[in-house]
């Protein structure tokens, strides 16, 4: 989930939706935002996965 912008140059900016950090900024082409936000390594979300397996891991420990 990326916000896009583009600036009066033409250039581009995008913004990460769940970290909100901008993880590009006047960037030329779109294929450079694609190749930036492939490479954003979300903070939110390593966390959200984190706490998942967190989760999981409680409810294994319950069972037994
Ligand atoms: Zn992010």
């Amino acid at each position: 989930m990326y916000s896009r912008t583009q600036n009066e140059n033409g250039t581009y900016n995008s913004r990460c939706l769940d970290c909100f950090m901008t993880i590009a900024s006047c960037v030329e082409t779109e294929k450079e935002l694609d190749a930036r936000e492939a490479r954003h390594m979300c903070p939110e979300k390593a966390l959200a996965q984190l706490l998942a397996l967190d989760r999981a891991a409680a409810q294994h420990a319950a069972h037994n």
